[in-house]
């Protein structure tokens, strides 16, 4: 469904939208575009039901989301027809960033929500201590509103919707155009684990809708796309003060060392350019490679870029999903020719009706080329040679995106030596993009990358807010601060700053 084309609407007049395969054109499905009426109607519903979902309590939620694992188990092979016939990838890079992504995910989550979202004392410091008692209380915002992209269109809309549900919250979806059917397999699945019909929904549409929802009455949205909507969303939010999160595009470098593993980086170099055929926000986009070892490193990439196979029913590499994209890649790929760089292997799209980009190696890359600076999003290989890594942690640093990196080195003390300097949400060592599915990394962008974190420790309770409850313990009649204040207000307070904060044993023990 990736090529998305406008048809006449409804009798009621609602606008619709037609899907044709980037594999063959062919049309594959349509969807009616959902207006502002329907979005908040659809709302409204997810507000109703919301109380009674937060009531049922963070265990039995969490036992809803854990059986859909089994749901996702039992039904994967219809979801990866539809990942599949929407996006034309291969049914086994479906499995891995879908399927087995998704069954972490829930699993992980699941599992863990009753810990991460039980209400808790935290212990007081200093002069508190005898006075007061802390809990935390992890409440649910209320709906929340889940816009989501067609690269990982299944994954990327299963994370963030399982993790605000297990929070308390009610959600609604509205995953990408391109990829409607793929997002809207992340509601029926959770429906069919028990997940009653009003806390999790979905919603068709393009931008209006997207737009729709976010003027919507939600209480947050969690957004993954580009950087041009995300400041759309942003700016609205700004309106309301509502809370959100922007998971967005990505320029990642990719820096090989002296001593690194030269099989294993420029095996890492193809597939890791070249998985989801380049679409993956942590993509190795750029590559800087230290002098003494770049002609080897081309060697081996440009012999196993040259292996990888494409095309309909190709093992290897599926076609770029969505015809826009298309066009971009051809773009940076003339732009990076004309000035001067060398196209080693490829660099053109695909003879036939598909999408299709011919895996491509770019050597000779340099930032003043869109290649170098712009989110690509296709299967290319940019490689530039560089003096050291000094040079290369500058360069990889010259973006104004900073979602994620990688070093290729045998030191791992050295890796995070390189990656202390790296302006990044995070770093890889010998590897990429298997970070977001690190379910305990934090995961977000730096500069333009991003607003907050997907995963990690903060990641369920980003979906609520974490209430202190400071409780009295001796209920006396008054505080010693009330008033009326007197000469024993005063000495008790310079005590506690002269005894106290102005010794060095007194700041020790109200630490
Ligand atoms: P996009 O921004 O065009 O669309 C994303 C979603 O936003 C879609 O559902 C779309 O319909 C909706 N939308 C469009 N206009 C809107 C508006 N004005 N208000 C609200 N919603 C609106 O992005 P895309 O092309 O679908 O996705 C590709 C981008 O996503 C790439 O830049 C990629 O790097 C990024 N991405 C980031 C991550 C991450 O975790 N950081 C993950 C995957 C993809």
């Amino acid at each position: 469904m990736a090529i998305v084309r406008s048809i006449p609407g409804t009798a009621e007049g609602r606008r619709r939208l037609a899907l044709d395969s980037p594999v063959d054109r062919r049309p594959i499905d349509e969807i009616e575009v959902a207006d502002a009426a329907e979005v908040a109607a659809v709302v409204a519903k997810a507000r109703a039901a919301q109380p009674g979902w937060a009531a049922r309590g963070v265990a039995e939620r969490a036992a809803v989301l854990r059986s859909a694992v089994e749901v996702l188990v039992a039904r994967r092979e219809e979801i990866i027809d539809t990942v599949h016939a929407e996006t034309g990838k291969p049914r086994v890079e479906a499995l891995t960033m879908e399927i087995v992504a998704g069954c972490d995910f829930l699993n992980h989550w699941s599992a863990r929500a009753r810990r991460d979202l039980r209400p808790h004392r935290q212990r007081l410091h200093g002069y508190l201590l005898p006075l007061k008692k802390l809990y935390i209380d992890y409440q649910p915002l209320g709906v929340i509103g889940v816009i989501t992209p067609w690269n990982g269109p299944f994954i990327l809309s299963l994370n963030p919707v399982v993790q605000a549900l297990l929070a308390g919250n009610s959600v609604v979806l509205k995953p990408s155009e391109v990829t409607p059917r793929s997002g809207e397999w992340v509601v029926r699945i959770l429906r069919e684990a028990g997940v009653p019909n009003d806390v999790v929904q979905v919603l068709h549409g393009d931008g209006e809708t997207g737009a729709a929802l976010v003027d919507a009455e939600i209480d947050k949205v969690c957004f993954t796309g580009s950087v041009g909507t995300g400041r759309k969303i942003a700016a609205s939010c700004a309106q309301r003060l509502l809370p959100y999160t922007l998971e967005l595009g990505g320029k990642d470098a990719m820096i090989v060392c002296a001593d690194a593993d030269l099989e294993r980086a420029a095996a890492g170099a193809v597939y890791l350019s070249m998985f989801n055929t380049g679409q993956v926000c942590m993509s190795v986009e750029r590559i800087y490679v230290v002098d003494s070892v770049a002609d080897e490193f081309v060697r081996l990439v440009t012999e196993q870029a040259a292996a990888v196979t494409y095309g309909p029913g190709a093992a290897d590499m599926g076609p770029l999903f969505w015809d826009r994209q298309l066009d971009v890649v051809t773009r940076h790929i003339e732009d990076a020719k004309a000035k001067g760089a060398d196209i080693a292997v490829g660099g053109s799209p695909a003879a036939g009706n598909g999408l299709y980009f011919q895996p491509t190696v770019v050597v000779g890359a340099t930032h003043e080329m869109r290649l170098m600076t712009e989110e690509t999003f296709g299967p290319v290989v940019a490689i530039t040679r560089v003096r050291d890594e000094d040079e290369a942690i500058r360069l990889a640093n010259d973006s104004r995106y900073g979602l994620s990196g990688s070093v290729f080195t045998k030191d791992a003390a050295k890796a995070r030596r390189i990656a202390s300097r790296l302006v990044t949400g995070s770093v890889v060592h010998n590897d990429a993009s298997v970070i977001y599915g690190v379910a305990e990394a934090p995961f977000g962008g730096r500069k333009e990358s991003g607003v907050g974190q997907v995963n990690g420790t903060g990641a369920l309770r980003g979906f609520t807010h974490p209430q202190p409850v400071l409780i009295d313990r001796w209920q006396t009649k008054k505080e010693s601060v009330w008033y009326p204040y007197s000469e024993k207000t005063q000495r008790s307070l310079e005590a506690v700053v002269r005894y106290g904060f102005g010794t060095r044993l007194g700041r020790r023990f109200l630490s």
